[in-house]
């Protein structure tokens, strides 16, 4: 019994307790009231923001009328990502000669063509156009770049030089009246020889050399043109007054490449032929160039005797000819075939010939440089 009230006390001790407890338990929800209705307007306005953020994010939530719980973070749709870029131009390595250029083209999804960045990897062997366009600048190998966002794509560009045309001098023998006056065989030669001589003349035709080699010379120079070569004449009219040194000077300074020089044989009423003079390898002037002349010689004759039906009396060692001595280039003279034959006469001097003639003489330069 006793037991029994001591445990009654415990309990009413505990119970005032506990009472004392909640007071403190209500004082402090109290404050915490009061302190959270002092920060009341803040709190509000602060989710406001976040809901406007998040409806800016996700403008789905406006238009569905769901409302992110909080902490749910919405993803913006990412709608422009990286496109595959490519380069219709799908050799590896392509060429470029300089001054030319080429209209680059890509293909591009999900983005703007127009956006596409352009480079080259030197700007001193090509350049490249905002729009795509590169332009050959000198001799070398560049990488052409296409880039949109993070894709790119690049092509190796080989830069290469033009080839410049070949220049032939043509050297229509003689002229309307020979000079007699002296000149050097060669630069330093003690041998003087006339300047110009008088050459000969059809026999059957009476047409002078000096005419026929101008009207084939005329004939070649288109002829040479059309084929892509550069022409170089030392004479275009007949009244004129060049010695042959000083054709040859011509020939040197002009740049060209090769000279020809067109003339027509005089001989006994039967010999007949073509044949090619060019200088030997022991001649002091041009030596040096007398295998390239050999050369020269020998295809033009070729091509010349093919295409004409001429007798072909090769090629021939001269070192006396100021023409071929003063030169700076390959040289030789060709001998186009007898005046003083009657039937090559005529034939030289028909338009038949004559474009068989030329056609063969271009044929064989053709083939000297092939
Ligand atoms: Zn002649």
């Amino acid at each position: 019994m006793r037991k029994g009230i001591e445990a009654m006390r415990k309990n009413r001790k505990k119970k005032s307790g506990n009472v004392i407890l909640l007071l403190l338990a209500l004082f402090c929800v109290g404050i915490g009231i009061w302190l959270a209705a002092s920060e009341n307007a803040p709190i509000r306005s602060n989710k406001l923001d976040e809901r406007t953020a998040q409806a800016a994010a996700s403008p789905q939530t406006e238009e569905t009328g769901y409302t992110p719980k909080e902490n749910h973070v919405v993803e913006p749709k990412v709608t422009d990502t990286p496109a595959p870029v490519s380069l219709k131009w799908r050799k590896k390595t392509t060429k470029l000669k300089v001054g030319k250029t080429y209209q680059f083209k890509v293909s591009i999804k999900n983005g703007n063509a127009e956006k596409i960045h352009w480079s080259v990897s030197n700007k001193k062997i090509a350049t490249i156009s905002a729009k795509g366009v590169l332009k050959g600048k000198k001799k070398g190998t560049v990488t052409v770049r296409a880039k949109y966002q993070k894709a790119s794509v690049s092509c190796r560009v080989k830069i290469a030089e033009t080839k410049r045309k070949k220049i032939i001098g043509i050297d229509p023998g003689h002229q309307q009246t020979g000079n007699a006056a002296l000149e050097p065989m060669g630069p330093g030669s003690s041998t003087r020889k006339a300047k110009v001589a008088g050459g000969t003349s059809g026999t059957s035709t009476r047409i002078p050399e000096y005419q026929l080699t101008m009207t084939v010379a005329k004939s070649l120079k288109k002829e040479l043109e059309t084929r892509g070569y550069g022409v170089v004449m030392t004479r275009t009219k007949n009244n004129v007054n060049i010695s042959n040194k000083e054709r040859a000077e011509k020939i040197n300074k002009s740049g060209a490449d090769i000279c020809v020089r067109l003339h027509a044989d005089g001989g006994g009423s039967s010999a007949r032929g073509a044949s090619g003079l060019y200088p030997s390898s022991q001649n002091p002037y041009v030596g040096s160039l007398s295998s390239k002349s050999y050369k020269l010689s020998q295809s033009i004759l070729k091509k010349y005797c093919a295409a004409t039906g001429i007798k072909n009396r090769g090629s021939v060692k001269r070192d006396d000819l100021t023409g071929t001595n003063w030169s700076k280039v390959p040289v030789i003279v060709l001998e186009m075939g007898f005046m003083t034959n009657s039937a090559e006469d005529q034939y030289m001097a028909s338009k038949k010939g004559q474009k068989a003639m030329v056609q063969g003489i271009a044929d064989g330069i053709d083939a000297y440089y092939k």
